[in-house]
């Protein structure tokens, strides 16, 4: 059965969730507030990765490398698909066992990652001349322009019908006898059968509006560019397990098609107020010290370069580190949020959920990781 349905948000994941309904034949529309990819998405390093993030979330996480490819081969548009393979840099010897717990699961689930020694890193990705003990490498993974790639995905959607809208903030879902009717608007209520909420950090809000609680917190989240140097880095670098990055946290390096480097140390725990999102701080002076430092640590020879542009953003966070993804509250709501920093390489997958919850087919994944009921069971 089609349904008009409207999607609040045009980060990745209401693009992805767009795309993946407009596909089922639903007639649907996509409120932004903003401009479409402006929050988060757009200032993503978009690494579409399997390697050591959620052992559990493994057949998602694959699915979704899987769906990334072919979207870049099907849209019909350039978004700088790359396969460059990750690797994670070890720096303590504590932590080869952990980066071997990781590659285990990872190789029982059909990957391939493998461990290197210093000197086979040394031949995969030369300019890392840095001291670490170890590294691995996980070869599938990829990279996209994130602004590329929420675009295309968009024009998509938008030749399927999908009618996407900027500037037009939802102020309120619309509930009537218990069920959703559509939201309000500036310019006057849009009716639907069914609402997504993908609202990233301001989800929380719209749903409370309609009486449901989610606990979802803004993490800031933030990111440093240097100037075009040639090719430097091939893969995506990060740390394996807590090393590299400010007091603990973690740490990505990476070099775009333009030939910036993009670099960040996220930092950990690091919650955010509520509300925080709706500004644009700068970033820590602590931040761009330690990212630095980090950054010269590994690629010695980048000394001297010169930084480009520094930005902010808040990425939406649920206590335990996942996807809010299903039904909430009043009949015709239904959450995809809360994507905890690692929200752009599963943003397909949350699509493909959102329409198989729609339609009331059974499952791809283990649903009951995402449902937004979870916190509601656990108090
Ligand atoms: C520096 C950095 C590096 C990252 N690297 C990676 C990576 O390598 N791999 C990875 O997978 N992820 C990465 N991430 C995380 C990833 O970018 C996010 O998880 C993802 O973009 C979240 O997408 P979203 O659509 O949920 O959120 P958002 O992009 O925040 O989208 C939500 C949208 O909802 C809109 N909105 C809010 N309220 C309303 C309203 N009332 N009406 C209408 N619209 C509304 C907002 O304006 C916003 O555009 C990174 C993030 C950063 C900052």
């Amino acid at each position: 059965m089609t349904r008009s349905v409207l999607v609040v948000g045009a980060g990745i994941v209401g693009a992805a969730v767009t795309l993946a309904l407009a596909r089922k034949g639903h007639r649907v529309t996509l409120l932004e507030q903003g401009t479409l990819g402006g929050a988060v998405s757009g200032a993503s390093l978009a690494c579409l990765g399997t390697h050591m993030i959620d052992s559990e979330e493994l057949p998602l996480l694959i699915w979704s490398c899987r769906a990334w490819r072919q979207l870049a081969e099907e849209i019909g548009a350039d978004i700088e698909y790359r396969r460059c393979g990750q690797i994670r840099f070890i720096e303590r010897e504590a932590d080869v066992a952990v980066a071997e717990r990781w590659i285990a699961e990872e190789r029982a689930a059909g990957l391939a990652p493998t461990l290197l020694t210093p000197a086979a890193l040394r031949a995969l990705e030369p300019a890392l001349t840095g001291d670490v003990v170890a590294a691995t490498h996980s070869p599938g993974d990829a990279v996209v322009n994130p602004f590329l790639a929420l675009r295309a995905i968009l024009r998509a959607a938008r030749s399927l019908g999908a009618d996407v809208r900027p500037h037009r903030p939802a102020r309120q879902v619309e509930v009537e006898a218990g069920r959703v009717v559509g939201v309000r608007t500036d310019a006057g209520p849009v009716a639907a059968d069914a609402v997504v909420l993908a609202a990233g950090p301001w989800t929380a809000r719209l749903a409370a509006g309609c009486g449901v609680a989610l606990p979802i917190r803004p993490r800031k989240a933030q990111c440093l560019a240097t100037v075009a140097r040639p090719p430097t880095i091939g893969a995506v670098v990060g740390a394996c397990e807590s090393t590299g990055g400010v007091e603990a946290g973690y740490t990505q390096i990476q070099q775009a098609r333009s030939g910036q480097i993009l670099f960040n140390s996220v930092l950990a725990g690091g919650l955010s107020e509520d509300g925080a999102q709706d500004r644009s701080p700068e970033v820590d002076p602590r931040f761009v010290r330690d990212s630095v430092t980090t950054l010269l640590r590994l690629f010695p020879s980048l000394g001297g370069i010169e930084l480009l542009r520094s930005w902010v953003r808040f990425e939406a966070v649920a206590p335990d580190d996942r996807f809010l993804i299903g039904p909430a509250g009043p009949a015709g709501l239904f959450i995809a949020a809360g994507d905890a920093g690692t929200g752009f390489v599963r943003a397909p997958a949350v699509g493909h959920l959102i329409a198989q919850m729609l339609a009331e087919d059974a499952l791809s994944f283990r649903g009951e990781l995402y449902a937004p009921s979870r916190f509601a069971a656990a108090a």
